[in-house]
């Protein structure tokens, strides 16, 4: 591909709406453009990197056993309405009328649509185990969308969903997708990691999140330094650990602490550590109103509490219906004399003469103690780990670290088949419900986080797996005949050894060509100069900056061995 007929369009200046390295990398690399919030076109660098993506994906799922349908965008809203996610998948399913007054939806996802294909055309056993896959455009109206690619409204994703007959065989199909999906990132040329991730109302360990790690990622992961455990910040569990404080009981009290609401406020203002604060988190919940109890240097996790309570739906009191509840403004709310269901994280069971809200303006407690002064209804697993807490598994410590997520495996169980009546005749004649799994992989985030993990502040540094281009041929002087020549027939002869060249035969300054080569991020760059007339041409790494003099007559040679060692080392 000759440079000058590539239709890429560099951007010298860091284009103002773009707040992370990705976004501003692929803006200024001509990849992709904004048509509207969250909505982007993608040019030919940008596709050609997106469509190396998809080959590696296709390809593994294929290896899987996996089969390739496409399925339609647009949804019509019977199917929402039977599997009940009309009404509880909120905004983010972007609905319309057609001209009959009939309701559809843009499909954010396609469980409800491949149920009902399968279940049409599924009747025995015998045409099960089965796992249908589709790269396609998915549409969700996400209230934020941001970073470009990486949280987007319309965007490609490669969803497939697996049928068996019965638990065993969902839990085959379970372990080919992690298996496959570890290929895939592999292949792609990406550090991740595959962590644990919440279940829900489903449970067990059947979720996993593939995260590509990389320290700009909004994804918080812990893992254990000792044994192989990890997990999202959702899920991530510790070890019933408390410190018991030998210490005698003392007679509570109410302290004035005006204007402190905060743990660090009212700490600092009594002259306390924070662990010896107990904060009241009001939720209101599907079964009424909850506290959580957890200690002051602590955090509620949302979704363990949520699973601890079996509740569907829990969002925090807002500042009236704390009052109304607890008879105290919001920032004093304590667990003494309120009439609802407490909460207590395990981390409080050995506290003793504790501080807590009093439930009234400028009022705390001090010396509260469990059982003398309240009693919670239980006590569980309800707050977020941090880094030094006991890993789950064994006796390691946990740390953090930060990662994107990239791809998502869910066992489903018959949620959807029992909703949408997906049934099958088993071997024993009796009618059976399938068992289902779903499996993403955003294609754009993949490309997004490929590049927050691999740049420097010149541009992006692709994998050599994904790279839009292998080789940058960059002549000096395109105007120097001997130059120009050279660099044409090696362009001829690495693109008729399979190699995909890039050749900037732009009339610019070298400066320009090399900052644009930088920029874009293929992972080779042959320089063609004066030393052509020597048989002699520069080349360049673009991942460690390393350069080496060649001979023009082995080059090409070098770069088939070079290309296809990177591609390789990953398979
Ligand atoms: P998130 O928690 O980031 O919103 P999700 O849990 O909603 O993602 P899934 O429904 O599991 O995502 O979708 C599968 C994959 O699709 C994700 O792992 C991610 O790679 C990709 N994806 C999801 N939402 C977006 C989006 N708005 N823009 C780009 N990719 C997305
Ligand atoms: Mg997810």
């Amino acid at each position: 591909m000759f440079y000058s007929r590539s239709f890429i369009v560099t951007m010298r200046e860091d284009p103002s709406e773009a707040e992370v390295i990705s976004h501003r990398f692929m803006l200024r690399a001509g990849m992709i453009r904004k048509l509207a919030s969250g909505i982007y076109s993608y040019l030919p660098l940008g596709l050609r990197c997106i469509r190396k993506v998809e080959q590696i994906v296709r390809e593994e799922m294929n290896r899987a056993g996996a089969l390739e349908v496409m399925l339609p965008g647009v949804q019509p809203a019977e199917l929402w309405q039977e599997s009940r996610r009309w009404d509880f998948y909120g905004k983010e399913l972007l609905r319309f009328k057609d001209r009959h007054g009939r309701d559809f939806c843009l499909g954010p996802t396609h469980e409800e649509v491949i149920t009902d294909l399968v279940r049409r055309e599924v009747r025995s056993y015998r045409q099960l185990p089965l796992n249908l896959y589709q790269i396609q455009t998915k549409f969700r109206d996400e209230i934020r969308p941001r970073f470009g690619l990486m949280r987007c409204r319309e965007f490609s994703m490669k969803d497939a969903y697996s049928f068996d007959v019965d638990e065993e065989g969902a839990e085959r199909s379970y372990w080919n997708m992690y298996e496959t999906y570890c290929r895939i990132f592999t292949r792609c040329g990406l550090k991740f990691r595959a962590v644990e991730a919440d279940t829900g109302a489903i449970g067990g360990s059947f979720s996993h999140e593939f995260m590509v790690l990389a320290d700009t990622g909004e994804d918080v992961i812990f893992y254990c330094t000792k044994c192989d455990y990890s997990a999202n910040v959702e899920k991530a569990e510790t070890k019933t650990i408390f410190t018991y404080r030998d210490e005698r009981l003392k007679e509570i009290k109410v302290v004035e602490t005006p204007g402190m609401k905060t743990v660090e406020e009212v700490a600092d203002y009594l002259g306390v550590e924070r662990e010896r604060i107990v904060k009241t988190l009001i939720y209101i919940t599907d079964f009424g109103p909850v506290a959580a109890l957890v200690r002051g240097d602590h955090e509620v996790n949302e979704a363990k509490l949520k699973n601890f309570l079996g509740a569907n739906v829990i969002y925090m009191a807002d500042r009236d219906k704390i009052q109304e509840l607890t008879g105290g403004p919001l920032g004093y709310s304590g667990p003494i004399g309120i009439r609802m269901k407490i909460i207590a994280d395990n981390a409080i069971r050995g506290m003793r003469n504790f501080i807590t809200g009093a439930n009234k303006e400028y009022k705390h407690l001090v010396n509260v103690n469990i059982p003398r002064d309240f009693s919670p209804d239980s006590f569980g697993d309800i707050r977020k780990v941090q880094s030094g807490d006991t890993c789950p598994r064994c006796d390691g410590l946990l740390s953090m670290m930060r990662g994107i997520e990239v791809g998502h495996i869910f066992k489903l169980g018959t949620k959807y088949s029992e909703a949408m009546k997906a049934m099958f005749i088993d071997k024993d004649g009796k009618e059976k419900y399938m068992v289902m799994g779903c499996y993403g992989i955003g294609i754009g985030r993949t490309v997004a986080a490929a590049i927050e993990q691999n740049h420097d502040e010149d541009g992006i540094i692709f994998p050599i797996p994904i790279a839009p281009y292998h080789v940058y041929i960059l002549p000096i002087n395109v105007k120097d005949s001997s130059i120009m020549e050279f660099s044409i027939k090696l362009h001829k002869n690495l693109e008729e050894m399979g190699i995909e060249v890039l050749l900037d035969d732009r009339d610019e300054r070298p400066g320009v060509k090399f900052k644009d080569a930088d920029l874009i991020g293929i992972p080779f760059r042959i320089t063609v100069g004066e030393k052509i007339k020597k048989d002699l041409v520069e080349l360049k790494f673009r991942r460690d900056g390393r350069t080496e003099t060649v001979s023009s007559s082995h080059i090409g040679q070098r770069i088939v061995e070079e290309v296809k060692k990177g591609i390789n080392a990953q398979n």
